[in-house]
């Protein structure tokens, strides 16, 4: 079951295809949440419907017991003030424009993880491998945004980007210590035996966010 698409179409039309909760712009990257969960018997109603950006769906749906949760109440409030902003304050949309085009912490840290498979993928033998980034896991433990996901989720992570440094380390001291035999040989050998490790667990950790950010589709 979904919402009825001719409803969907004049409230994504309506919100601009702007997040309610925090004003970003999400183009194709909307979300629709039920305000009453399908859980709770929530309806496929368009009445029940917030868009709201895969971020802030993420904060909606947590479940921690830190800080306060979105109420249904709130919900609909952000709900009814950004359409009516919409509809009668457009100056006010365009300054939202400027003042938050950035993609949201979690969803530029799914971008980083499917940048990074792609550098993990090719030859294991080479010695030029490009390092992993790591800037937008940064900025997600910066803003805190981790703590939307549950435990399994943000461990996983936390593990993948343990990796990724150890990763990084061992790089860097070959480039210290250049292959000539010996011990370089041990190191460049565990380089590729971390990146074989590596390729799997950016997968699964992946498919492992996209699941915990799913009820939001
Ligand atoms: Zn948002």
């Amino acid at each position: 079951m979904a919402f009825p698409e001719a409803g969907v179409a004049q409230l994504l039309a309506d919100c601009k295809r702007h997040c309610c909760v925090c004003w970003r712009w999400c183009g194709s990257k909307m979300h629709l949440h039920h305000i009453i969960p399908r859980a709770q018997d929530g309806p496929d109603e368009i009445d029940n419907a917030i868009p709201v950006c895969l971020d802030c769906h993420a904060e909606i749906e947590s479940r921690g017991n830190l800080g306060r949760q979105f109420s249904q109440a709130e919900l609909r409030e952000h709900k009814r003030r950004w359409l009516e902003i919409c509809r009668d304050q457009p100056d006010v949309v365009i300054q939202s424009n400027r003042a938050a085009t950035a993609t949201g912490p979690l969803e530029a840290l799914l971008s980083e993880l499917e940048y990074n498979a792609i550098l993990l993928t090719g030859d294991d033998h080479r010695t030029d491998y490009a390092t992993l980034v790591v800037a937008q896991f940064e900025r997600a433990i910066a803003a805190n945004a981790l703590s939307a996901l549950g435990t399994p989720a943000r461990e996983r992570v936390y593990r993948l980007y343990k990796l990724i440094s150890e990763t990084a380390d061992l790089i860097r001291s070959r480039m210290i210590h250049p292959p000539d035999g010996g011990s370089s040989n041990t190191i460049s050998n565990q380089i590729r035996d971390k990146r074989v490790e590596l390729r799997t667990q950016v997968a699964s950790t992946i498919a492992c966010l996209r699941e915990a950010l799913g009820g939001a589709q």
